[in-house]
């Protein structure tokens, strides 16, 4: 055999947060993801990753790992290269589970770049060669955050995610607060987590415009169509869909609906970077501009998001930040670290991971030949 998938290792980890991180519908102390390996037939092996949310998407580290016994066994024997082929294949085996899949299509990707012998992101398009991040800043009192927003400015980033979603009266004081203390230079977005009902949104976000938000992402629950429409017209802010959109299908939809101004376009909903592509692209012909964000990945899972942000042109903002979050690294050298804001990308083939923590990676729970 030649070009095909010898064997699949499937490791599930736990990584904790720096500290509890809180938004809109609960707080988080560890992230519980799972982390692939494929390795090829010609020397070749690729790492995915899935941080699934069982919020967003009902999956968990256990589903994770069931579904990917489901599909694991298929792909063994395959070529890696044909991604769009086993894409198709992994949705006719199981309906929905895109965590799971993502892990194994981040694999697939990062062995592509690593066969063409180029970083991923040059060969999946190359638009750009660093991408601009934002930090987050969980849920705390307004003053709190706003001491949280001074130390994130001070560690050189550009660009605050800002979490609200709570009580709007509070969640306007954190927006002011945190403006005045880093002042007009730079970027605040803010995030509801599905946390407002139409009407608190749209006066919040009418008391917010004048501290100038880029845009406000998922105000309502992601369930309630009319309310998300209601809330982009009487919106002086752009009105970004996250929880909304998981697939190109529920891209298509929600712009059709005229939902949305932009879209949070996450690994973990889509299935991976082959249908986050698709998303992006229908998405820009329909004049839609796209961020990519992220749930709890460590640096595998970040590094996807980040060459897939590099080298789409229609994925202008980033919200890439989980692996600075986390406390726990998984990865040694490599990955695409950050520099004032800006994630950087080193001259490794593929994803750009070159060494992993092994004591934190662990024995492989599965393994598939
Ligand atoms: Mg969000």
């Amino acid at each position: 055999m030649w070009l095909g998938i010898q064997q699949i290792e499937v490791y599930p980890v736990t990584l904790a947060y720096r500290e509890p991180f809180r938004i809109a519908p609960g707080a988080s102390t560890e992230s519980h993801n799972v982390v692939v390996r494929i390795i090829t037939d010609y020397g070749v092996c690729g790492w995915g990753e899935a941080s699934p949310s069982e919020r967003v998407t009902g999956e968990t580290a256990e589903t994770v790992v069931k579904v990917l016994d489901k599909i694991a066994p298929k792909l063994v024997g395959m070529c890696p290269l044909r991604i769009e082929n086993i894409v198709e294949l992994m949705d006719n085996l199981v309906a929905g589970n895109p965590s799971a899949k993502a892990a194994i299509d981040i694999a697939l990707h990062d062995i592509f770049g690593k066969t063409v012998r180029k970083e991923l992101y040059r060969v999946i398009g190359g638009y750009r060669t660093e991408v601009l991040t934002d930090i987050t800043l969980g849920i705390k009192s307004p003053k709190e955050m706003a001491k949280d927003a001074a130390k994130a400015v001070k560690r050189g980033f550009k660009a605050l995610k800002v979490k609200v979603g709570v009580d709007p009266e509070e969640d306007v004081e954190r927006v002011r607060l945190i403006r005045e203390t880093v002042g007009d230079d730079i970027q605040i977005r803010i995030d509801a987590n599905q946390g407002w009902t139409p009407k608190q949104a749209i006066q919040a976000l009418n008391k917010m415009t004048k501290y100038n938000i880029q845009f406000a992402e998922q105000p309502v629950p992601a369930e309630d169509l009319k309310g998300l429409i209601e809330v982009k017209r009487n919106s002086p802010i752009p009105v970004m869909a996250d929880e909304s959109v998981h697939s190109p299908e529920d891209a298509v939809r929600l712009i059709k609906a005229e939902a949305v101004d932009l879209i949070n376009i996450k690994l973990m909903k889509s299935g991976g970077i082959h249908k986050a592509r698709k998303i992006a692209a229908i998405a820009e012909a329909a004049g839609i501009p796209c961020m990519i964000g992220c749930m709890g990945e460590s640096e595998i899972g970040i590094a996807a998001g980040a060459h897939l942000a590099a080298a789409v042109r229609n994925i202008q903002y980033a919200d890439l930040d989980s692996d600075l979050l986390l406390k726990d690294k998984l990865v040694k050298k490599g990955g695409t670290k950050v520099k004032n804001s800006m994630r950087m990308f080193p001259k490794i083939h593929g994803l750009g991971i070159r060494e992993l923590d092994t004591v934190k990676l662990g024995k492989p729970l599965k393994v598939y030949k």
